[in-house]
């Protein structure tokens, strides 16, 4: 691809990233509260006033507004356009890993960035990320097998791809994940005579494994892990957690920075760890 094109195209995964993120904003805010996502309008939550087209353009309208509303100047949570911001370069990266096929990535990340967004606020995550993505998963999986068997049509780098799989690799991967964090669920409940962790968190897992394959909920796991310790450390040294003090920390964002890790640097990453223990 000659670089003028690369550069507009560049441009245009990331404007599609933000555009959908301040959607998917919006599907954040009104799908745990039961609302429609589509009537009313976008409307100020403070002094309900309507949002003008011009007000709502990713990214720059909360910018040349200074993040407050136009109408009654109450402050818009800088979340917006963070997860704008984040859309967009998600939806670039997957540009630049997967060219053409990014589209069917984007689907994924969409999920991932309502889920775990949802999962922070409320500790839980949608069927409809969760059970939707498993779905996907296996859909995907099949559709490319068949038309890779009974046409000449072939994913590039199918086998070290790793976002798509082969329907054994989906199955394998839905199976490995769900019955991983299963096993985990069953054995903190029994330890701490309490639910340890949610069932969507299970579930989470689960469609990882159906969409990136086995090695991608091994990987997921051990780097969430990392992630969330990470967190989990830093605000105990904030004192908002205390040390053996129960608190709920939702997991489903770290599984999903676990998948974008893998989803953008997988072979590396695998490969990086082999070098490590082969002296
Ligand atoms: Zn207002």
């Amino acid at each position: 691809m000659d670089s003028g094109l690369l550069l507009i195209l560049s441009f245009f995964a990331f404007g599609m990233g933000a555009c959908i993120a301040s959607f998917l904003n919006v599907v954040i805010w009104r799908v745990p509260r039961d609302e429609s996502i589509v009537s009313p309008p976008s409307h100020c939550p403070t002094c309900k006033a309507p949002i003008k087209w011009y007000q709502n353009i990713p990214i720059l309208s909360w910018l040349a507004l200074r993040g407050k509303c136009a109408t009654c100047k109450a402050p818009i949570s800088p979340r917006y356009i963070l997860v704008e911001f984040l859309g967009g370069l998600l939806f670039l990266a997957a540009f630049w890993r997967y060219g053409w096929f990014a589209p069917l990535a984007w689907v994924w990340i969409s999920l991932m960035i309502v889920g775990s967004f949802i999962d922070f606020d409320l500790q839980l995550l949608p069927d409809f990320v969760t059970i939707g993505g498993m779905v996907y998963g296996v859909s995907l999986s099949i559709v490319f097998w068949l038309l890779a068997e009974f046409t000449a049509f072939r994913i590039p780098n199918f086998t070290d791809a790793c976002f798509f799989v082969d329907p054994c690799g989906s199955i394998g991967g839905l199976a490995l994940g769900f019955g991983l964090l299963g096993l985990v669920r069953w054995l903190g409940s029994k330890a701490f005579g309490r639910e340890a962790m949610g069932l969507g968190d299970v579930f989470l897992l689960g469609a990882i494994g159906a969409l990136c394959g086995p090695v991608a909920v091994l990987v997921t796991l051990v780097l969430s892990s990392v992630f969330g310790s990470v967190v989990g450390v830093a605000l105990i040294l904030m004192s908002k957690a205390k040390l053996g003090h129960f608190v709920a920390i939702p997991f489903g964002p770290y599984l999903c920075m676990g998948c974008l890790a893998w989803m953008f640097y997988g072979p590396e990453l695998v490969a990086w760890y082999v070098r490590l223990l082969t002296p």
